[in-house]
């Protein structure tokens, strides 16, 4: 008999928030082939007909949204708001592919022939394993499930081990809304189900979000037991650029918003300030006092800024990196250490931190963090600090503060990243445009916008002929020289 897998509130370890048999490989068996028998069905169902069941998924997570939130919150430390924000994310998800179930499915294109018809079309791709991170429980999720599901696939998804209720809480709602039952299957593990499902060989694509050593070990099995499609999301080293000439408000609301919002812990936070150096010491100094302002605590509770890490394994992460980088040259000026959070005994908090006199060759600016970390790095000119930005192996979001429209305009063309942004923080992407990053953030596909659909279907090109007679190819028509 497997061991259950249980989730704790990060920020009161000794409270069990729930509890789920593990999957083992006989119930990834059952799951994918009460999805196979499903699917089978539910691809018949014509495209509109399956956006008013996603759609009618978005309704009933816009009426629990308040409950969600609040196990969001539970589940993995995000405070309130931003607990709210996650379940807002998939309830606009389910609008947003809603209204694709209507839009064009393809294109028709000119023949080089006469009487001769030319467009593609879109098919499903079968069984989609989804394999999803913590730190978007209920978002990512649908990121994947309701695209995937208007293609006309059915899905196992196998959601973090530190994030199972808030997974299977949204697949419930979907499921009494419209979505056959067993179209949509939960398994639950860590890496183990994780690879069983990736291996599987029914499963025809596979979609993870993740983290860049998890998404490479991902990625092999799927070619290893395919090749299947694998589409990869992974991590950020994501950089605000601040010019002599920004406006400096914006700026410190921006670089702590995005440095200490969700804990430093969205693939997309920013996790180093590349200032120059005019206005460097008058950032760094508001960013310090605004940091050691912020609130933590139980993120449940309104008046909390900032929550716990996921656990103590992240903590100890995120203060190994902080010494690390000590030790490399940098020096802390705001946090630093684990905080000690009355009422929330054991809760994994880390201080909101602030290292300046960080260099590229340090690891703290190479690694992600993925804790609230901020690594100032001091730059001459728009030159620098654009090197600076691009000198990582991750390439997920970048921003630009500067009231000069031709360099924000030049950054938005230099920076290697899959999403620039211009007097806005490193975060705050919208699901009807395209997400995901360049190197290692990725391998190429996009989830959300109109191309969020491509990595769960199969494009097909159809050739209509009606002239009644052998046109050949085209390309042998032409006269030989
Ligand atoms: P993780 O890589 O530790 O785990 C992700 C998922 O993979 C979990 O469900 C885990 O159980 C599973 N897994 C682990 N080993 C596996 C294996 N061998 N085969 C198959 N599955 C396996 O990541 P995490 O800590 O849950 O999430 C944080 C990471 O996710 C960060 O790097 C963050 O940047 C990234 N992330 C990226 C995006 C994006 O869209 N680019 C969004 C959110 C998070």
């Amino acid at each position: 008999m497997a061991e259950d897998l249980v989730s704790v509130n990060p920020a009161r370890p000794g409270e069990v928030v729930a509890s789920f048999p593990t999957t083992d490989e006989a119930g990834i068996d059952a799951a994918v082939e009460r999805v196979r028998v499903a699917q089978h069905a539910w691809s018949a169902v014509p495209v509109p007909a399956r956006a008013e069941a996603i759609a009618a998924c978005g309704a009933a997570l816009a009426a629990h949204k308040g409950d969600l939130a609040r196990l969001v919150s539970r589940e993995v430390g995000k405070v309130l708001v931003e607990a709210a924000g996650d379940v807002q994310e998939a309830i606009d998800m389910a609008a947003f592919v809603a209204g694709l179930g209507r839009a064009p499915w393809g294109e028709t294109v000119p023949c080089e022939m006469p009487d001769k018809l030319a467009f593609t079309t879109r098919h499903p791709v079968g069984i989609v394993a989804t394999i999803t991170p913590w730190n978007f429980p209920v978002a990512i999720p649908s990121w994947k499930v309701f695209p995937a599901l208007l293609a006309g696939n059915g899905v196992v998804i196998k959601p973090s081990e530190h994030a199972p209720a808030c997974c299977e809480t949204f697949v419930e709602l979907c499921t009494a809304s419209g979505i056959p039952r067993e179209l949509v299957q939960v398994v639950h593990g860590g890496g183990e189900a994780g690879a069983l499902l990736t291996r599987h060989r029914a499963v025809r694509a596979v979609s993870f979000t993740g983290s860049v050593p998890t998404g490479r070990k991902v990625a092999a099995a799927a070619m290893e037991c395919g090749p299947k499609l694998v589409s990869l999301e992974l991590g950020g080293k994501n950089a605000m650029i601040v010019l002599d000439d920004a406006d400096l408000d914006l700026v410190v609301d921006g670089a702590v918003f995005g440095a200490f919002g969700t804990s430093g812990q969205r693939c997309t936070s920013t996790s180093r300030l590349v200032v120059q150096r005019g206005v460097h010491d008058g950032v760094v100094d508001r960013v310090v006092h605004r940091a050691r302002s912020l609130v933590l605590g139980d993120p449940t509770v309104a008046t909390t800024d900032v929550g716990p890490v996921i656990d103590r394994r992240a903590l100890d992460r995120i203060d190994a990196m902080v010494r690390a980088a000590v030790d490399e040259g940098a020096s802390i000026v705001a946090g630093g250490e684990p905080v000690a959070v009355t009422g929330c005994e054991g809760g994994s908090f880390y201080a909101p931190t602030v290292l300046v006199g960080v260099e590229r060759h340090h690891r703290i600016a190479r690694e992600e963090v993925f804790g609230p970390v901020l690594a100032v790095m001091p730059v001459d000119d728009f030159e620098e600090a654009v090197d600076t930005v691009n000198d990582s192996r991750y390439g997920l979001s970048a921003a630009i503060y500067t009231r000069d429209v031709n360099a924000a305009m030049r950054a938005t063309q230099r920076l290697d990243t899959g999403i620039v942004y211009v007097n806005a923080p490193t975060i705050g992407a919208e699901i009807q445009l395209p997400f995901g990053g360049t190197k290692h953030t990725g391998n190429g596909y996009r989830e959300a916008g109109r191309r969020g659909v491509e990595q769960f279907s199969e494009t097909k090109t159809v050739y209509v002929d009606y002239s009644g007679r052998l046109q050949r190819a085209q390309i042998d028509n032409r006269p030989p020289v």
